[in-house]
């Protein structure tokens, strides 16, 4: 039995042995508090501007030019401190800073995704029922459908008219603009409603959309409400009801970013999973300076569907990107591959004291406690995710520590609550150690999430900090 301890020596060697981890709000100065206020209101700008995949395209793509981005041509030589994007199909983006040694060491990338989860338009979605018009929709990533009822929508996206014109609508986001809504059965007549099961409770295909309620005058004839609205929206887009199968049209929340809390410490927003590390990858890329290798922004679609599809990084269209980049050096792309290095910047749960039974408190990230990092993400026995290595979690936890990036590691939630993933998985697949870096999220996939102005900013210092890395 070795001697017993003055409390001193216990104190000491608590510091040197043990993890004490506290709150940001006691490890940083008020100046780095501002500057993170700062920073998040533009954050809060771009939410309100950027709700779809398209709209954060098309605000990423004005913003990187302003900072001297062009887009990239595949046959031209890049040279160190060059920048440019690659726009797919507007719904995904790239954008690339020639490091001063190129890629030969492999690419430094940060990838983050744009979609989020909201209500798709069915390709025959008008229809008029008990003289009132309505929208057929098809839910997009994973939703508790209650949450979308009785809640002001709006209506974003593309259509692409029968004679190929492009129009791109925005309606029910400035004052005076209509918005949208799905009815939600009164309580008074829900007793059979509330018994069922959550799952149970709204069917998909009865979340269908008020879009008007007056008849064009006739003295007879049916679907005259129908055709009233068909008209109205053909003076506004020009299209005829056949130009629906050809759309993208997207109904998302209506409400804009706001500060929460007596405080101002928080915001509230649709859609942070993913914009709150988009955004923040964006600004890396284009405040970057004198990167050693080149780094790799990626803003991602078709994350919350597993992001299958062109614009999804289970597709190859990063995988191609960089093997141009490689063979405008004269590398191999595999080899670029293999020394490449990632961090998939995306939302991880932030714990949750009104739900505390599904969190495992030792291993969950908090609000303020700085960028979240997750090793591993997938299900029940770490199926459906890759792992970041020791080595490579050494690495970036050294960068966030020289660099004073506040951070934190954990997990979703108790191992068999549940689940969920990220892109990390195919990006690894390509060879490429990742790690999962994220804003931590209360609320999330609802149509208003909640995160901490310090974690947003701490995600912005952390992503910048790697790309600066030498
Ligand atoms: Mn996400
Ligand atoms: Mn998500």
């Amino acid at each position: 039995m070795a001697e017993k301890m003055e409390n001193e020596t216990i104190k000491k060697l608590k510091e040197e042995l043990l993890i004490n981890r506290k709150n940001g709000y006691f490890q940083i100065p008020d100046e780095k508090v501002k500057e993170a206020d700062r920073f998040c209101e533009d954050y809060k700008k771009f939410l309100n501007e950027g709700k779809t995949e398209r709209e954060v395209v098309a605000y990423a793509v004005k913003a990187a030019e302003k900072a001297g981005f062009v887009p990239y041509d595949f046959n031209k030589q890049y040279k160190a401190g060059d920048k440019v994007y690659y726009n797919n199909r507007d719904k995904a983006l790239i954008l690339a800073v020639i490091g001063t040694e190129g890629c030969k060491n492999g690419v430094r990338i940060a990838a983050s995704h744009i979609d989020s989860p909201r209500l798709d338009l069915k390709p025959h979605p008008l229809f008029e029922k008990d003289d009132i018009a309505w929208l057929k929709t098809h839910y997009y990533g994973g939703i508790k459908k209650y949450q979308w009822m009785a809640t002001p929508l709006s209506l974003h996206g593309r259509v692409v008219l029968k004679d190929g014109t492009k129009v791109d609508v925005r309606l029910g986001e400035e004052d005076g603009e209509p918005q949208f809504c799905i009815t939600d059965l009164l309580i008074h007549l829900a007793a059979e409603q509330m018994d069922k099961k959550m799952s149970k409770a709204i069917e998909g295909e009865s979340m269908n959309i008020l879009a008007g309620s007056r008849p064009v005058r006739a003295d007879e004839g049916d679907n005259l409400v129908k055709l009233n609205i068909m008209k109205l929206i053909h003076e506004k887009y020009g299209m005829t009801e056949e130009d629906f199968v050809s759309s993208d049209f997207e109904f998302v929340p209506a409400h804009k970013a706001t500060d929460i809390g007596f405080d101002h410490s928080m915001i509230g927003a649709y859609g942070h999973d993913d914009r709150v590390c988009a955004y923040p990858a964006l600004m890396a890329a284009l405040n970057v300076k004198n990167p050693k290798n080149t780094v790799i922004t990626v803003l991602a679609d078709r994350e919350e569907i597993g992001s299958d599809g062109n614009t999804g990084l289970n597709s190859q269209f990063l995988h191609y990107f960089i093997a141009d980049l490689a063979q405008s050096e004269g590398l191999r792309t595999r080899y670029v591959l293999r020394k490449s290095k990632c961090l998939s910047a995306d939302v991880t749960a932030a714990y949750d004291p009104n739900y505390a039974s599904v969190y495992e408190s030792m291993n969950s990230t908090y609000l303020n406690n700085g960028v979240g990092m997750c090793k591993y993400t997938g299900a029940r026995g770490k199926s459906g995710t890759s792992e970041a290595s020791a080595e490579f979690v050494a690495e970036v936890r050294n960068i966030f520590e020289q660099n004073d990036v506040l951070w934190q590691i954990g997990e979703l939630g108790k191992i068999d609550a549940g689940g969920g993933g990220t892109v990390a998985m195919f990006i690894a697949n390509l060879d490429i150690d990742v790690l999962d870096v994220g804003v931590p999220v209360l609320s999330m996939h609802s149509p208003f999430e909640v995160v901490s102005k310090l974690d947003v900013y701490m995600t912005y210092k952390g992503i910048k900090a790697f790309y600066e890395a030498k």
